[in-house]
């Protein structure tokens, strides 16, 4: 079996013992590696200010070799925060209004992937499958090729990819969708994502859709395809289960006092549709008399990507929001909204998440949603809650047991969450079995196969 090279633009080490487990992604990749053998190369976090940065720290963890860059401040000033989270990510999820384009900052973009490339290249054999993730590193694969890296190398996007008229809208999408024709396999997180790319390939003149998956542009052919990410759906279960020991969620089911629970759980993200959501919960209270003082909303939100100036604003906007609401609409022995902005470890989550009664997921955009899935591995067979899920994210084309909103239509989303609160057992309970059930058939290792086995058949 071939070795497998990943790259992506930050790299998850090993727990070590008595950490956290990480993400179901890294799970999935570190099982992969260490069965295959191979290297996971990125950027270390860290930042070597005006020096350029030192050789790749090499670490090894039994088969897998860890390659860790760091990156000068002005690299992580124009690729990161610049052109990848400040123009691709707001035009990935349909923000055009968002995307800042500037001239040096997609120009550190391509030289930091250049940069990637050379760095990765000495430690490429002949043999390697090389697996490229998301968004940061589309031009990989150019900068491999044009060194002379004939190896397969495959792309996985986690997030979404936008309709022609959204994509086409930004300045350097040329070389965008040159930089992806470079792989072999190119894979998105739905059936959605990738005909909007066929779809703008073939619109704009820039390339052909054989059919059977195979597209040809810039005198290359290869495949796209779309790949669902799943979760550790067993592993998270357990989590759940053991979590009812856990002293913060024994203190948080206290707290409600028998309360109703309903959970949001979100990076601080634009994306992620925090602020329609309390929207839409102040509306439900407000129609829906009969459940004041009878339920509870916790909103888990920790601080992401702070550096960009949207993300500052939105934590005021999306504190305040709460704030007002909780005054509009609290009494003096009850506070309807729990606003917290601190990240919560994985196996605590999983025990809140037990708890609640509702699973509120309402992004504007979504590549998958992660939390949704968490949600529903999370519930108890014998009494279910019921998840409120945008249609929107990633997740609405798999997951049909859910109840699927709209979150720019305020009311609707209330009426849902009215909806799931009365829900009987027996729906509740059909409706998670048929998610339980694809979540556990279509979970990550499912995922990581699934990709690899089309990327390099048979090795
Ligand atoms: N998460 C966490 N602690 C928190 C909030 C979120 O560990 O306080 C995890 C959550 O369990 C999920 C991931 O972060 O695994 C979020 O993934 P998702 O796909 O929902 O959104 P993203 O942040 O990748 O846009």
């Amino acid at each position: 079996m071939s070795r497998l090279v990943v790259v992506s633009n930050r790299v998850t080490l090993p727990a070590k013992g008595g950490a956290a487990p990480a993400g179901g992604l890294a799970v999935a990749l570190q099982a992969a590696l260490e069965e295959r053998g191979g290297i996971w190369m990125g950027w270390s976090g860290k930042s070597s200010g005006t020096k350029d940065p030192e050789v790749l720290s090499l670490q090894e963890h039994g088969k897998i070799t860890y390659a860790l860059t760091d990156l000068t401040k002005t690299d992580v000033e124009e690729y990161y925060e610049g052109f990848a989270n400040r123009v691709l990510w707001p035009i990935c999820h349909y923000r055009l209004d968002l995307a800042e384009y500037g001239r040096k900052e997609m120009a550190g973009y391509f030289r930091v992937n250049r940069f990637f490339a050379h760095r990765l290249a000495p430690l490429l054999e002949e043999d390697d499958v090389i697996w490229v993730h998301d968004y940061h590193l589309i031009p990989l694969a150019t900068e491999l090729r044009q060194m002379g890296v004939k190896n397969k190398i495959g792309f996985f996007l986690h997030i979404p990819w936008p309709p022609a008229d959204v994509l086409f809208a930004m300045p350097v999408h040329e070389e965008i969708m040159r930089g992806l024709s470079h792989y072999d396999l190119v894979g998105f997180q739905t059936d959605h994502d990738l005909s909007n790319f066929g779809g703008g390939l073939v619109r704009e003149g820039i390339g052909e859709a054989l059919g059977d998956g195979l597209f040809t542009s810039y005198g290359r052919t290869f495949k796209g395809g779309f790949y669902p990410i799943g979760i550790e759906t067993k592993a998270f279960s357990e989590f759940a289960t053991k979590a009812a020991r856990n002293i913060m969620v024994r203190k948080a089911r206290q707290s409600i006092e028998g309360r109703d629970l309903i959970i949001g759980v979100d990076r601080l993200d634009y994306s992620k549709g925090i602020t329609q959501r309390i929207d839409a919960f102040e509306h439900f209270v407000k129609n829906n008399p009969g459940y004041h003082n009878k339920v509870t909303y916790l909103q888990i939100t920790p601080k992401s990507r702070s550096e960009v100036p949207e993300y500052e604003a939105m934590q005021r906007t999306v504190a305040e929001q709460a704030g007002r609401a909780n005054g509009a609409i609290g009494t003096v022995d009850w506070v309807p909204i729990r606003y917290i902005n601190r990240s919560i470890g994985r196996p605590v989550l999983a025990g809140l998440y037990r708890l609640a009664k509702i699973g509120l997921v309402t992004p504007l955009r979504d590549g998958m949603n992660l939390v949704a899935k968490e949600y529903v591995a999370a519930q108890d067979p014998d009494d279910p809650g019921v998840l409120v899920l945008s249609r929107f994210a990633g997740a609405a084309r798999e997951l049909k047991g859910a109840l699927l909103v709209n979150p720019y239509d305020i009311e609707g989303t209330a009426n849902a969450i009215a909806r799931g609160l009365s829900m009987s057992l027996e729906e509740r309970q059909e409706r998670w079995r048929r998610m339980m059930d694809h979540l556990l058939e279509h979970d990550v290792m499912r995922w990581c196969d699934d990709f690899l086995a089309d990327l390099a058949p048979g090795r």
